[in-house]
């Protein structure tokens, strides 16, 4: 038996082998190339390869790093400039035209939202719209707090099928406060499971937001049922924002599951109080062979809706202390709200965005030290957005959050200022998201993050003496510069700092359809026969009262 394994690897291994020498082959430099990028430093995360060197794309990959001469339909001068993989920023909210040129001026080649995510029965819709109609890459997840908004307040009135919906989702508070009951426990994992039939990118899950109404059991549930289908849960925590140990205690509720069932998971924004530590939780999982990353924004303030209910005065105030005057801000007016002013807009316009400051000023560069993290920007979708398309110009985008345009140029500044080693910080920006979701099978990640020959061309190329954000809290969606150039899927899609209206560049990252469902709704039959824990309801995890009389499973 061993000896036919050996065989077998050894087989495979020339096979692989005579493959990789037949690639190579193929790629004739003197041939001509769809696009060439002449000149520049060609860095690539995966084998710390670092040179300067032409690289040719034909047919959507790069087909060529060499030194040699080579010529093609297109060319780019790179010279002075670094040639990276197309920067990947796996949480992004506001995945739509206006949002594009923004997008790309940060580098940024595929945007995907694994944080909120779209409506389970939605999600093959949501793709469809954006399929010839996106400059870059999309994906996105399969959001939970939507499917306790259809189960638990009916909510039916889908109009974005993602994150822009929790503008009306989230005026009732059944999705964030309620109990589900078995039956709706088992109705939401069920639109879930839809989502991820469907090809969705794992589940998004919001408890922080749902602190009250999602018990422990749910989110275990949630992350058996990702892990079904080999997927990741990706999390804004339970206890986020909140202080050094509750930020910790949010992320172990995740890691532990995760840990108990073998099953991937994303630390969402982690940029805050207990950073340090969630670190080492990571990096120390993954030693042990779990695949669980997490990523950060490099901004000291956060920003959501104001009836978040981690704003609230018993939470914001009375348990972590802060002034509304000195933390909560208006993304419109920029001022400052009182606990006065904040009662009477929540009346007038309860989901309005503000900007939450959470974080010490002097963390912001410390995040980027630490090796391993992935960047995601945590955009927000602009509102008001009627009439709002590619075509509009800058200065006339709703003020959002700085992050929204200038997270990834921020990072490679913030690296420069503190000798944070460049091959880190492009790993940061692009393989660090890329590698994780690759490994749990999602092939058009295996094939990005990446500077090889073979890889998918999506390619960002920046200026590293000079790259910089230039968005501010007061004016969020100022473009980013010293990045000149972009690619995605072979398509030059900037050029000289100008994005291209090249629609039919951006493909889907997404998995496969499935035939079939893979969800059994849970029963207390089932729990009991496997565990004799048998939750009461959807909110339990704790025995039931009588094992012995069958009158007591009914409640
Ligand atoms: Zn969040
Ligand atoms: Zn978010």
């Amino acid at each position: 038996m061993k000896r036919t394994i050996f065989t077998l690897l050894i087989t495979a291994l020339i096979f692989t082998s005579c493959q990789q020498t037949a690639t190579k082959k193929a790629a004739d430099p003197n041939q001509e190339f769809d696009v060439v990028i002449l000149n520049g430093r060609v860095m690539d995360p995966e084998t710390n390869f670092d040179g300067i060197r032409n690289v040719g794309v034909k047919d959507g990959k790069i087909a060529i790093i060499t030194e040699s001469d080579i010529k093609g339909k297109e060319t780019i001068d790179a010279k002075g400039l670094v040639v990276a993989p197309g920067f990947i920023d796996g949480h992004q909210h506001g995945i739509e035209p206006y949002a594009y040129r923004n997008m790309l001026r940060d580098g940024r080649t595929t945007i995907m939202d694994l944080e909120i995510g779209a409506h389970g029965p939605k999600l093959d819709e949501w793709y469809k719209r954006r399929e010839g109609n996106s400059p870059v890459n999309f994906g996105i997840a399969v959001a939970h707090e939507f499917a306790r908004a259809a189960v638990l307040d009916g909510f039916n009135d889908w109009k974005y099928l993602y994150t822009p919906d929790a503008l009306y989702t989230r005026e009732k508070d059944g999705w964030s406060k309620t109990r589900p009951t078995l039956e709706q426990g088992n109705e939401i994992l069920s639109l879930l499971d839809e989502g991820l039939r469907q090809g969705g990118i794992g589940i998004g899950s919001t408890v922080g937001y749902m602190r009250q109404g999602v018990s422990a059991r749910e989110i275990f549930e949630l992350q058996k049922l990702s892990g079904l289908y080999g997927r990741q849960i990706g999390m804004h925590f339970r206890n986020t924002p909140g202080t050094d140990t509750e930020e910790i205690n949010g992320i172990q509720e995740m890691l532990s599951n995760a840990a108990a069932l073998g099953t991937p998971a994303i630390a969402c924004h982690f940029n805050n109080p207990g950073y340090n530590m969630v670190h080492e939780l990571l990096i120390r999982m993954r030693e042990r062979g779990y695949n669980v990353w997490g990523e950060i924004y490099p901004y000291n303030a956060g920003s959501t809706a104001l009836n978040a209910v981690f704003l609230e005065p018993e939470v914001w105030v009375k348990a972590l202390g802060n002034k509304y005057e000195e933390t909560v801000q208006d993304v419109v007016t920029l001022e400052f709200y009182t606990q006065e002013s904040r009662e009477e807009m929540l009346k007038k316009d309860p989901v309005r965005q503000v900007i939450v400051y959470k974080c010490k000023e002097e963390w912001v560069a410390d995040w980027v030290k630490l090796k391993g993290v992935a960047v995601g920007s945590d955009g927000m979708p602009l509102f008001p957005d009627a009439g709002l398309s590619w075509d509009t110009p800058n200065e006339d985008l709703p003020n959002t959050h700085p992050r929204f345009a200038g997270t990834f140029a921020k990072v490679l500044r913030l690296a420069r200022e503190n000798n944070v080693p460049l091959m880190q910080a492009v790993a940061m920006t692009s393989y660090n998201y890329a590698r994780p979701l690759g490994e749990m099978g999602l092939k058009s990640m295996q094939v990005r993050g990446r500077m090889q020959e073979g890889m998918v061309a999506d390619i960002t190329i920046f200026n590293p003496e000079t790259v910089r954000d230039n968005s501010t809290f007061a004016h969020g969606t100022k473009p980013s510069t010293g990045i000149p150039h972009a690619l995605v899927n072979g398509i030059i899609v900037m050029k000289d700092s100008e994005p291209l209206k090249e629609f039919s560049a951006g493909q889907p990252i997404r998995f496969e359809v499935q035939e079939k469902s893979r969800f059994v709704p849970l029963s207390i039959e089932g729990w009991t026969q496997e565990f004799y824990a048998v939750p009461e309801d959807f909110g339990g995890g704790v025995p039931c009262c009588d094992f012995a009389n069958e009158e007591g499973h009914k409640h």
